[in-house]
């Protein structure tokens, strides 16, 4: 690469090479999120959502970080195209247009890979047509992240493409952990099986915790806790997923915002025969009208713990649920593992709650897990460990930062 000494922030007829910016887009049915990042220090340039698309409450929020105030945007803006166009003048008016040369590439979220896609791959016809066959097992998000896809390669034809996607990380899963235990053609058939997600959230905390303990992620045996609107966990051996909590879909597993997590899979049929619901009604109530916000009306951890210290039963049997199942499965994957060497919380919920982490993890000293009061306390962005200075397994808090690893991907596979 050549060496770029120049003003970050300044355009000029410089060759590829000098391409330095990568922007991080994660399409949603109804949002879009972006980051730009400059990839010689890994800093943000600017960070910006917009909501509510096809809505006449759309909004668009624009954060410059190297200096300038937020701005926002308010009313209709119809589709993904418009909103990256939108996007796209925001950035250009604090000098980082997307037709830069300093523009390396544009990195999607893809959030389903099936089984094909274990690595950041640069978009072709052929991936986009692999991304379109996975939208029956991703029919939520795989389309808005194909739109997403389309608008960016109509802005910048010429401009690397690369696919990150959520569920590479677990693709190391061994078949017996993948498989359900249902008919084999069946299962084939139709391309059912544990896939996982947030998998980029679980690559880079477990790569962050190991340099943490200052120790090789290929000596060490970890459990992942991403706690945040959504939550999986992940037993991780050797930076290898062995074992994830969500499944076909994100609904399997943990209690989450929103989301159920584990139910008997009976309970579907169950309200179809008897409670006459359809199969939309289902998927609604076990995907949106679930979970924390299900059991007790509220999804926010931090007006949970202040119900319950307010003496609200609803929300203390909601806490009392969800930390139960999170309990379930640091035991679980103790015994998938074998030997653990950290347990980390990450997300959300999992940076923030220190009572979540306490009650997660309180009672199971035998499996050699302890918190320590004062530094769980401790509120900051950085990693921490949070278990007694003599405890025989790490207890971490790693902040994620998924958008820094998409970038860091996308960069490594188009940089030469
Ligand atoms: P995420 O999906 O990772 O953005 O996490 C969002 C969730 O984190 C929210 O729904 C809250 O439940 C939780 N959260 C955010 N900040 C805090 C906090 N300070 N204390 C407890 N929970 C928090």
């Amino acid at each position: 690469m050549t060496a770029v000494t120049t003003d970050p922030t300044s355009g000029g007829s410089r060759s590829m090479n000098d391409a330095h910016r990568v922007l991080v887009l994660n399409s949603g049915s109804s949002s879009v999120k972006y980051q730009l990042l400059d990839m010689r220090d890994r800093s943000r340039l600017a960070t910006g959502l917009v909501e509510r698309i096809g809505e006449s409450s759309s909004r668009l929020v624009h954060t410059p970080l190297k200096g300038g105030e937020p701005r926002e945007r308010a009313g209709r803006i119809a589709d993904h195209e418009e909103a990256l166009r939108a996007a796209a003048e925001e950035l250009a008016a604090d000098g980082l247009g997307l037709d830069s040369p300093e523009l390396a590439a544009i990195g999607h979220r893809v959030v389903h890979g099936g089984l094909k896609f274990s690595e950041p791959t640069v978009i072709t016809d052929e991936v986009l047509k692999e991304i379109e066959r996975l939208v029956p097992v991703a029919p939520l998000h795989n389309p808005a992240n194909i739109t997403g896809i389309r608008t960016a390669q109509a802005l910048r034809p010429d401009l690397p493409q690369v696919a990150v996607f959520d569920t590479a990380f677990h693709t190391t899963m061994p078949e017996h952990a993948a498989r359900y235990a249902i008919d084999v053609e069946t299962a084939d058939a139709h391309r059912i099986r544990r896939y996982g997600f947030h998998g980029t959230s679980h690559a880079y905390v477990s790569r962050r915790t190991a340099e943490l303990l200052g120790r090789p992620v290929a000596e060490l045996n970890m459990i992942v806790l991403h706690l945040g609107n959504g939550a999986s966990a992940s037993a991780v051996a050797g930076g290898r997923c062995v074992e994830t909590s969500m499944g076909l879909t994100p609904l399997e597993g943990l209690v989450m915002g929103t989301r159920s997590g584990d139910v008997d899979p009976a309970v579907t049929f169950h309200l179809k025969r008897v409670a006459g619901m359809s199969t939309d009604e289902i998927d609604t109530l076990l995907n949106k009208r679930s979970g924390l916000v299900g059991l007790c009306g509220d999804n926010d951890m931090r007006e949970i713990r202040r119900r319950v210290d307010e003496g609200d039963e609803r929300a203390a049997l909601a806490f009392d649920i969800y930390i139960h199942r999170l309990k379930k499965y640091v035991g679980a994957y103790s015994a998938v593992l074998g030997r653990v060497d950290a347990v980390v919380f990450t997300a959300g919920v999992g940076e923030n709650s220190a009572p979540v982490r306490e009650a997660a993890l309180a009672g199971l000293e035998g499996f050699g897990l302890a918190v320590d009061a004062d530094r769980n306390a401790v509120r900051s962005g950085e990693p921490r460990l949070i278990s007694p200075e003599d405890a025989r397994v790490a207890v971490a808090v790693v902040p994620t930062d998924e958008e820094l690893e998409i970038a860091g991907q996308t960069f490594e596979l188009v940089h030469n």
